[in-house]
């Protein structure tokens, strides 16, 4: 990587240092982004992609790796359901102690019942059920992993089995710790060397934004996408694109946290 990249990137760094868990769930997975009576709210999108993409080809695997975690649990959600062993990561040690504290202890900064409930309601099962879900994404989750999706190899040496993941899942990790549209496209590959030939990825991200809010007084830089360039750099990392799916946000969805226009859903076969 070029001496100056490498310096925007160690800025992207510096820029979560000062990343507040509590306060991005707060801003981004309560109502109205997760008011799961409208029909337009971001988080019920978002689930239902999910929750379409892995049944609609019927994918199951032994192993699906969370890219860029952060502190949230619906991305996994359908996927725990589906795979034998799921791996969360985060770069940020703030995150991944989150993370944990619900695995280990059931305490999070947000209470996840009421995602739990629906993503089981997509599932054909009572929303009653939905401690049966929690359980069994206590079971699989075998890892909670440091990861840096600017090195070329992004989880420690043999985290996964040699041939790589089955399924990659990522939700706006990699436009919101790039410092441009190149680091983007290299963090891509990068995270696609975890991926077996023929794998899924599952990725979710922003489009058109070019900040969001990680915390009080902390404004960090997005690389601004469309759906053109999302389409390109997936093709030039060597996927095959299935779906692509977007979201417009209606303007009440607009809080002040971020310039976000709209969000994306891929899912792409690695070639
Ligand atoms: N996946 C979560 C979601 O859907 O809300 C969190 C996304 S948050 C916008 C971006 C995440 O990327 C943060 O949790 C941050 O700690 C993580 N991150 C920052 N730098 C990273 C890096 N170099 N490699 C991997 N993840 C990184």
């Amino acid at each position: 990587m070029a001496k100056e990249s490498l310096k925007t990137v160690a800025a992207m760094e510096g820029c979560y240092q000062g990343f507040n868990p509590a306060a991005y769930l707060q801003y981004n997975y309560t109502a109205p982004r997760a008011d799961f009576d409208r029909s337009d709210s971001i988080v019920p999108w978002k689930l239902s992609c999910l929750h379409r993409a892995l049944t609609e080809d019927d994918i199951r695997g032994d192993v699906l790796v969370d890219v860029g975690s952060g502190p949230t649990l619906y991305q996994v959600m359908s996927g725990c359901e589906r795979f034998n062993r799921v791996i969360l990561s985060d770069f940020l040690e703030v995150n991944r102690r989150e993370l944990q504290s619900w695995l280990q202890k059931g305490k999070s900064s947000l209470d996840w019942t009421t995602y739990f409930k629906y993503v089981c309601e997509l599932e054909g099962r009572s929303s009653s059920a939905w401690t049966k879900k929690a359980e069994r994404l206590r079971a699989v989750v075998s890892d909670v992993l440091p990861i840096d999706v600017h090195q070329s190899c992004p989880l420690s040496q043999g985290t996964l089995p040699p041939c790589g993941a089955d399924c990659l899942v990522s939700s706006f990790c990699l436009e919101s710790v790039s410092p441009d549209l190149t680091s983007f496209n290299i963090a891509l590959s990068n995270i696609s060397s975890l991926l077996r030939k023929g794998g899924y990825l599952l990725l979710i991200g922003a489009l058109g934004e070019s900040f969001y809010m990680g915390g009080p007084g902390l404004c960090i830089p997005v690389v601004p996408l469309d759906e053109a360039q999302v389409c390109v750099s997936l093709r030039a990392s060597g996927y095959e694109l299935l779906q692509l799916s977007i979201y417009h946000l209606p303007t009440d969805m607009k809080v002040g946290v971020d310039d976000v226009t709209g969000v994306f859903f891929a899912k792409a076969k690695k070639y």
